[in-house]
């Protein structure tokens, strides 16, 4: 089959679209035939190579993928040939006291699909395996690059938001790099559950795409003086929920648009992972500070079911042959697409 694999880090230039053998499914796996995979940071991070994160190469990436099961394991159930499918790229043992307790990111084997090495490769390729547990029905109403961008941004921000800082309605939620595939999902989440995005961005193009999505209010990063403008929008109260992703360069800011008591919920830093932090705060002002990583498979299916029902939209901004995969990362990088980029195998 055709796949875009690397054989040592780098810059997208180590990226090669070549042949490689199909993926075989063990007895609880199901093959996978791509329709579409979608880029995440994940793979970014991955072709770069992370200290201590120990790498098997060569790797394919790829965390998110709609497709058609092409074959399934001889102890599969719940899967047959033909069902249309998404995955929830979490994998863990299933069977541990974190497992058993809905925790699975705690659990001592616990690897992202696609973005970990070894056996993991995933779903930039033609074909893909991955275990039987781990898919679920694609949304009839999407497209296959459509239902692509959807899973792994849908399943950290819904664990952000909903499961760890408890968003209620009526809240001003703060959103960094509000038109990325992670900030557009942030928005449709906070309107779902009828609180106030505020969307920070750059770029007219971006800001019209947040306000389409449905932030309620706009901040243009490159124009704007962030505090000043939310002491304004909530009456000098400052934001209940800050989304956090892009790390050193915002998070002074941050902590200063949060109002007291209010949350901050980091699931990244791609600007930099050192960050100061004044303690006082924490106990003066009672602020909480929450980390957040992916989500379950629980989390996931409460979710999508409210993009069966059109409530949460996917927005592909660019869908792009599989042998054109370095060039989506580099948009990515640059920050150069808005919403997702999807990836067809051709
Ligand atoms: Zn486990």
């Amino acid at each position: 089959m055709k796949a875009v694999v690397f054989n040592q880090h780098g810059g997208p230039e180590v990226l090669r679209y070549t042949d490689t053998p199909e993926p075989k499914p063990g007895p609880t796996e199901v093959l996978l035939k791509v329709k579409a995979s979608s880029c995440n940071f994940n793979d970014i991070w991955a072709r770069r190579g992370l200290p201590g994160m120990e790498m098997i190469l060569p790797h394919i990436s790829g965390s998110d993928v709609s497709g058609v099961v092409a074959e399934v394991g001889s102890a599969v159930k719940t899967v047959k040939v033909g069902d249309e499918v998404v995955v929830h790229c979490g994998l863990s043992c299933r069977e541990c006291y974190y497992c058993t307790h809905g925790e699975e990111f705690f659990c001592r084997d616990f690897k992202i699909w696609g973005f970990q090495t070894g056996p993991l490769d995933g779903s930039h390729a033609e074909y893909c395996k991955v275990p039987s547990v781990n898919v679920i029905p694609k949304p009839k109403n999407l497209t296959h690059p459509e239902a692509a961008t959807i899973p792994l941004v849908l399943v950290t921000v819904w664990r952000m938001l909903v499961t760890r800082a408890k968003i209620q309605p009526g809240q001003f939620v703060l959103i960094w790099g509000a038109g990325g595939g992670l900030g557009i999902m942030a928005i449709q989440v906070a309107k779902l559950f009828n609180a106030r995005p505020i969307a920070i961005t750059s770029g007219d193009d971006k800001l019209a795409l947040c306000q389409r999505m449905g932030a309620e209010f706009l901040l243009n990063r490159t124009k704007q003086d962030i505090l000043q403008e939310v002491r304004k929008i909530t009456s000098g109260k400052r934001a209940d929920i800050v989304f956090e992703h892009t790390g050193a360069e915002t998070w002074p800011i941050s902590i200063q648009c949060l109002k007291w008591g209010g949350t901050i919920v980091t699931c990244g830093a791609t600007s930099g992972f050192d960050a100061r932090l004044d303690i006082r705060l924490l106990w003066n002002k009672q602020q909480n500070y929450l980390g957040s990583h992916l989500g379950n498979k629980g989390e996931l299916i409460d979710a999508m079911q409210f993009v069966e029902t059109g409530k949460i939209k996917p927005v592909v901004g660019k869908i792009l042959p599989l042998r054109e995969l370095a060039h989506g990362q580099d948009l990515m990088e640059r920050n150069a697409v808005l919403g997702k980029i999807a990836i067809i195998p051709e």
